[in-house]
């Protein structure tokens, strides 16, 4: 089961020099897509990395639009 999806909203530890620590998953796998909803940044860091730095997950409002 997966813990992370495509656009889930997730706060982690680390800050981002804007200021904003909320990030949106772009990309998951073995390394892992990040965009800063802070100043639109984004980043990859590796999966281990980035389950050590989440405080908080909040899965995306909607769901995918039927699989497209
Ligand atoms: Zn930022």
């Amino acid at each position: 089961m997966n813990r992370f999806a495509l656009g889930d909203i997730v706060v982690l530890k680390k800050q981002h020099p804007c200021g904003s620590n909320t990030w949106e998953i772009t990309r998951t796998g073995i390394d892992f897509g990040l965009r800063c909803l802070g100043c639109g940044r984004r980043v990859m860091i590796p999966r281990t990395r980035f389950e050590r730095l989440v405080r908080k997950v909040t899965k995306a409002a909607a769901p995918p639009d039927g699989g497209r």
